[in-house]
């Protein structure tokens, strides 16, 4: 060991020895106030991270933790997400750890409100309020009796899955592609690329609020409670080189890693393919893949985020809504054409005509 880290060592034994000096003579001398002081701190930290962890992001962090661990036992190391965030660290993997980061602090909500203008935040209230207007023709969920919880439950899934299905197509669809190219964009792929999402995709949560989703009560115990676990699961799961399909649950319940791999692939056969959670939609709407061929690698033909991995997304932003103004200019322009043809050019026939000069 050479003299530097050795005095390096000799200071943190040092300041540790002195803090537990520093402890057992407050003990011996002030045991009460030491011991006051002691439950303090327990209680604080105790009900900060009881705040902290049954909370969305709490529970996002919890799941995914698990979801990293799971995968260390079933997939090569080199593949793993650990191997790819904190050992082999490419600018993507890096992007995908930095949004992970911002969604398990409490800051991701000012992210999506900012850059969405407030409506992602007119989405919340607008769900508020139609829950408040349309109470009394709302269905609440029952959550006794074993049939009739998974008779609720079926309808559930089958409505929030539904509108997840069109409300992921919409984002592939023309200006909105521009926002959620960033999620497709990672070409190390790994359980973190799930939180790698452009903040101004947050607009499209006015679909769930306006969707027949709001006539629904859903209970945030039992079942329901369980589902938002098992959904958070799921979605960290489906970013994972991890090789399940699920058999048949994979084609007709839950769409499994295998398949959102697919929709993560740069290959064009793959491309817009399984892009709901519940497979039969897909299968329904024509988007469903389930051939042979796995991915050539993960990402989009277009480099840009590759050649501007950490600003990339914040153009995307300025593209979008200029594209989308442009889109609204063009459209106000062809209706106010359509008024103009419309209107009387010539002279009503009893308006007199005017002398010509002689
Ligand atoms: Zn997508
Ligand atoms: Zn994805």
């Amino acid at each position: 060991m050479n003299r530097a880290r050795t005095f390096r060592l000799w200071r943190h034994t040092a300041a540790i020895g002195g803090l537990i000096v520093a402890v057992v003579v407050l003990m011996a001398f002030e045991r009460q106030a030491a011991l006051d002081w002691c439950a303090w701190a327990v209680g604080l930290v105790e009900t900060k991270w009881r705040r902290v962890l049954l909370g969305p992001a709490g529970q996002a962090l919890i799941v995914t933790v698990l979801a990293i661990v799971l995968e260390l036992f079933f997939l090569h190391w080199e593949k793993t997400t650990v191997f790819r965030v904190f050992v082999r660290r490419k600018a993507s993997a890096m992007t995908d750890l930095g949004f992970a980061i911002v969604t398990f602090s409490s800051f991701k909500w000012l992210m999506d409100y900012v850059l969405t203008f407030g409506l992602a935040f007119a989405a919340v209230k607008l769900g508020d309020a139609l829950a408040t207007r349309l109470g009394w023709m709302r269905w609440e969920l029952p959550t006794d009796g074993i049939l009739q919880v998974a008779g609720a439950f079926a309808v559930y899934y089958l409505l929030s899955t539904f509108v997840g299905y069109w409300q992921h197509r919409l984002m592939h669809w023309r200006w909105f592609w521009q926002l959620h190219r960033f999620h497709h964009s990672a070409t190390d792929f790994n359980i973190l690329t799930n939180f790698r999402a452009n903040p101004a995709e947050m607009i499209s949560n006015l679909i769930p609020a306006l969707s027949p989703l709001a006539l629904l009560k859903i209970p945030d115990s039992g079942l329901f409670a369980a589902f938002v676990f098992v959904n958070l699961a799921i979605a960290s799961l489906q970013h994972s080189e991890l090789p399940w399909s699920f058999g048949w649950l994979g084609r007709w319940v839950v769409t499994p890693p295998q398949m959102h791999q697919i929709h993560h692939s740069i290959d064009e056969e793959h491309r817009d393919k399984n892009f709901s959670n519940y497979p039969l939609w897909d299968q329904l709407f024509g988007t469903w893949y389930g051939g042979p061929n796995r991915p050539s690698a993960y990402g989009i033909p277009d480099q840009a985020h590759v050649e501007r991995p950490r600003t990339q997304w914040l153009i995307d932003v300025w593209i979008f809504y200029r594209d989308v103004a442009l889109a609204l200019a063009a459209a106000a322009r062809r209706i106010w054409a359509c008024i103009a043809r419309t209107r009387p050019t010539s002279p009503a026939a009893d308006t007199p005509a005017s002398i010509p000069a002689e």
